[in-house]
């Protein structure tokens, strides 16, 4: 494999391992970055929205040659019972702005774009390899990786461990434990192709704009999760994901509930007559603050899913593995050419500024979400939107009842199915977990 020693070595090329990478190598550290796959990219599933910020505190023109599709200008949050949705939408021609804010991307061609600035800021990357286990020395530092490559010993300083959600290398080494089914997603996702033009007249869109729908209610027939459709620019990005643990629990097959959700009568019309062309799965991890295991050690960091660094709440993963991997790599350089040491309690300085960050905020403020969205999924994944919808529609219809009468009927449904106590009881646990 490669003989000489590096100053780290980055596991994965998802955009924490291609940020870490790119952030050292454009300091003029010697980095080497291992992927699995054929090419970065092959593996990563995502649905997949794009937050410019993060990537701009890397490549701050990146917006010259990214494989952009759409830059979104409106988000839709559907609450859906079979045959309805209640809806909240925000459009603006504010996300019209020079450098817009988020954009819609296929993560194929995106990481493979990431890849080539990071092979441009000048480090080794070698993909078709597997990291099997980190070697430590007689003191237990880890000094170097082993791969699947004959004499696929590699040593370094410092490695980086950006190899997703899954983190085989990490659980392994004893770094981190394995996944808890209540603490990971399993999502399902595919790709329908359709003429820009017909995308465009569908979503009421023009030129490079984007629409973004988040959609939660009995799609998921009571399990936790939530379902998806992005505009991209010649195709939609349509999926779903709930907790493995509730999959598990009730029997349901992932690809059953995307079917589910595309016929739903809201998303049937915006798919018609699209051909598809991928499917793929992916775990998401959605622990939150409280899943997220220890950071840093004699040697090594965790970065990105594998550091279980996803805000379910916003549906952010791809911000925060930039951000943890940028902060990662800024942090092994600065050690770098100052103390030239890479142990735990130098290398904690990665955690110290990532509770300064948003990261760190966000996670924590959304801490108690996981266990509230999972601990009333019934209510929340099935009696709510149901209450919702047929409020919506005892509001809406006009038939001759009179309005305070069509009030005390919708309040009677609450009451009746959930008791004031109840619905009190909700509203607490909502706001404290929302806080
Ligand atoms: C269906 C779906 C939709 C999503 N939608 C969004 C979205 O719209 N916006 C958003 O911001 N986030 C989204 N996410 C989350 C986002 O995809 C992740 O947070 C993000 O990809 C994490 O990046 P990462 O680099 O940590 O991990 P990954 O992207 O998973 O990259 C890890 C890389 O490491 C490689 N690897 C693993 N093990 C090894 C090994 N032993 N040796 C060598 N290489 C290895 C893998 O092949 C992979 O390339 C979505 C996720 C899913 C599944």
């Amino acid at each position: 494999m490669v003989e000489e020693r590096f100053d780290a070595i980055v596991v994965g090329a998802g955009p924490a391992g291609n940020a870490a990478a790119y952030t050292m190598a454009k300091e003029g550290l010697k980095v080497l970055q291992l992927e699995r796959g054929e090419y970065p990219g092959s593996k990563n599933v995502q649905g997949a929205i794009l937050y410019a910020d993060a990537l701009e505190k890397l490549i701050a023109n990146f917006r010259e040659d990214a494989p952009l599709e759409r830059h979104v200008i409106e988000q839709r949050l559907w609450m859906l019972d079979d045959r309805s949705y209640t809806g909240m939408h925000y459009r603006s021609d504010d996300f019209n702005e020079e450098k817009p804010n988020r954009y819609t991307i296929i993560r194929a061609q995106f990481d493979k774009w990431f890849s080539q600035k990071v092979r441009e800021a000048g480090a080794t990357v070698i993909c078709e390899t597997t990291v099997k286990d980190l070697i430590r020395n007689t003191k237990g530092r880890v000094i170097g990786v082993q791969t699947d490559r004959e004499e696929g010993t590699v040593m370094a300083d410092v490695v980086v461990l950006a190899e997703g959600v899954n983190g085989l290398v990490g659980q392994r080494a004893g770094l981190r434990e394995e996944l808890k089914p209540d603490t990971v997603a399993l999502a399902v996702k595919e790709m329908h192709f359709l003429p820009s033009d017909v995308i465009e007249a569908r979503f009421n869109l023009k030129g490079d704009e984007g629409v973004v729908i988040e959609a939660m209610g009995t799609v998921t027939s009571g399990m936790t999760g939530t379902a998806f459709l992005y505009t991209n620019q010649e195709s939609i990005s349509v999926g779903i994901g709930c907790l493995v643990c509730d999959f598990k629990e009730s029997g349901e097959a992932p690809y059953a509930l995307l079917e589910k959700f595309k016929a739903h009568p809201a998303i049937r019309p915006l798919l018609e007559g699209s051909e598809v062309k991928e499917y793929a799965a992916h775990l998401i991890p959605e622990g939150g603050y409280d899943a997220i295991p220890e950071l840093y050690g004699d040697g090594w960091v965790i970065v990105g899913d594998a550091g279980q660094f996803v805000n379910a709440a916003h549906r952010e993963g791809s911000n925060l593995a930039m951000t943890t991997g940028r902060i990662a790599g800024e942090t092994i350089v600065r050690l770098k050419r100052t103390r030239q040491d890479f142990t735990a309690a130098e290398l904690s300085l990665y955690a110290k500024r990532l509770e300064e960050s948003f990261v760190l905020k966000d996670l924590k403020k959304y801490r108690r979400l996981p266990g509230f969205l999972h601990g009333n999924k019934e209510r929340l994944f099935g009696l709510y939107p149901q209450l919702l919808s047929k409020a919506a529609q005892t509001w809406l219809r006009v038939d001759g009842t009179d309005k305070r009468a069509k009030e005390k009927e919708i309040w009677a449904a609450f009451r009746q199915s959930r008791g004031l106590k109840g619905l009190l009881g909700d509203a607490y646990r909502l706001a404290r977990a929302w806080r």
